[in-house]
């Protein structure tokens, strides 16, 4: 792998066949988490790729020219020509490899592959997420001394880093920009000795062993295992979701009603979280709309009657969404009547979608207590029903799922987990 100036870059297309270039910033944590995955890449592939690596700010023409606008930024060349993806941001080896292999012929990817050679990290602890519960846990348990590794498939920061403003959490007298409050808390991590591996696939996890394989070629050992894997919306999965989510569609009262003061909302769902957030969102919002697709509410008898007493909810039941899309400074809810089959648009200035959550346990493979929604059950002290398999956040079962809460929940399990370990 070579660093070179931008005139040099014609010149190494002429010379190589097959060319992967990086353009890298400095203070920029997914270049930095990149970097040593590039490295290493460079040295499999590189009887067959040239690897080239590129400071962006100071070879901004060629950036510009290739419409680079965020580090690091990886391209890839066959024959003088840009082919395949440009990857960006969180940027796994998979991704690299994906690429790469779709331009070798399938012989010399086999060989490749084969000569992968496997690799043992052993720690003392694996935190199986890096969001605010296991970066909490990171640092207490690094600071304690402990051999800690958080494992991510994503950048770290979890739900944090996707938040636009965070106004609750303590310590910050101003709202702070979710990403800089997940920045933050992984670099305390980092500085307390921590090791954050992410950006990786996580390819299995066997809790009985305490081992996590990721890239398909690394497995981490431990004595114990934290799994702070978080929880996830359930998603609509229609038109214009993905687009404006945390853009005009919010999936947190708490977090983001405030926004809506003296505004219109449109509220999906009609659930128990539908109609306890509705009543939360009217102490803001000038009018609510609940869409709700059965003829009736299936939230609680006293949750009902308040949400139906309130003159600021109106209820559209017997409806569905469709689709969101954004028209000026509206948000437009497509809805069917599931009765007439007639579609409206609602405008309205945001959208909450309460239709439930699901904890974050795919790759958990093991029969750990649950309980009803499927939230791992914990005690006190945050043990799950495995001998040294811990839990945090809002992977757990309780009420309040907050970053205050998570990190809370990630002390208590760091600082048991120390205990055990001494
Ligand atoms: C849009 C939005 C706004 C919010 N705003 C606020 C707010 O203003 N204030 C507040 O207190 N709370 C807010 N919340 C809630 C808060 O973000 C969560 O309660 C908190 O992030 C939970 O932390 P966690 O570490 O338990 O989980 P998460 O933040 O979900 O982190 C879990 C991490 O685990 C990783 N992971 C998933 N699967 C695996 C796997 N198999 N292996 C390894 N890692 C895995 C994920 O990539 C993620 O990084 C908001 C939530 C959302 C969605």
């Amino acid at each position: 792998m070579i660093e070179i100036k931008q005139d040099a870059f014609q010149q190494e297309l002429e010379a190589n066949k097959l060319v992967v270039l990086d353009f890298y910033s400095t203070e920029c944590p997914p270049c930095e988490a990149l970097a040593p995955k590039y490295e290493a890449l460079g040295k499999l592939y590189g009887k067959d790729v040239r690897f080239i690596k590129m400071f962006r700010q100071e070879n901004r023409e060629l950036a510009e020219k290739f419409g680079i606008r965020s580090s690091p930024s990886v391209l890839f060349f066959k024959d003088g020509q840009q082919v395949g993806e440009v990857l960006t941001g969180g940027i796994r080896r998979s991704d690299i490899m994906r690429n790469l292999d779709a331009l070798l012929p399938g012989s010399r990817v086999k060989a490749i592959h084969a000569s992968v050679k496997p690799k043992v990290t052993d720690a003392e602890t694996i935190v199986l997420g890096g969001g605010p519960a296991g970066l909490a846990a990171a640092i207490y348990l690094a600071q304690a001394k402990v051999n800690t590794v958080v494992v991510d498939p994503l950048l770290p920061g979890g739900q944090v880093s996707t938040t636009h403003q965070v106004s609750n959490y303590p310590g910050f007298i101003e709202p702070q920009p979710g990403f800089m409050l997940a920045h933050n808390m992984a670099e305390q991590a980092k500085a307390a000795g921590a090791t954050l591996k992410v950006a990786v696939e996580v390819n299995s996890v066997d809790l009985v062993k305490k081992e996590v394989l990721i890239d398909n070629h690394e497995t981490l050992r431990a004595k114990k295992i934290l799994i702070t894997t978080g929880a996830s919306p359930r998603y609509l999965n229609v038109e214009g979701e993905k687009e404006f989510y945390g853009k005009g569609i919010s999936y947190c009262a708490t977090c983001d009603a405030k926004y809506y003061h003296d505004k219109e909302v449109v509220i999906i769902g009609g659930g128990n979280t539908a109609v306890e957030e509705s009543e939360f969102i009217s102490k803001f919002a000038s009018r609510i709309t609940m869409v709700q697709q059965f003829p009736y509410l299936t939230a609680n008898r006293a949750a009902q009657e308040r949400a139906l007493a309130d003159p600021k909810i109106n209820i559209l039941f017997s409806h569905e969404p469709r689709g969101f899309y954004r028209k000026n400074e509206k948000m437009v809810v497509k809805v069917e009547n599931l009765d007439s089959g007639e579609t409206n648009e609602l405008f309205t200035d945001g959208v909450f979608v309460f239709v439930g959550m699901k904890p974050n346990l795919e790759m958990i493979n093991e029969p750990l207590d649950k309980d009803q929604w499927g939230y791992l059950k914990v005690d006190a002290d945050m043990r799950t029903s495995m001998p040294g398999v811990f839990a945090a956040g809002d992977v757990i079962s309780k009420q309040v799922r907050q970053i205050t809460t998570a990190v809370g929940d990630g002390t208590i399990a760091s600082i048991t987990i120390a205990k055990e370990l001494r």
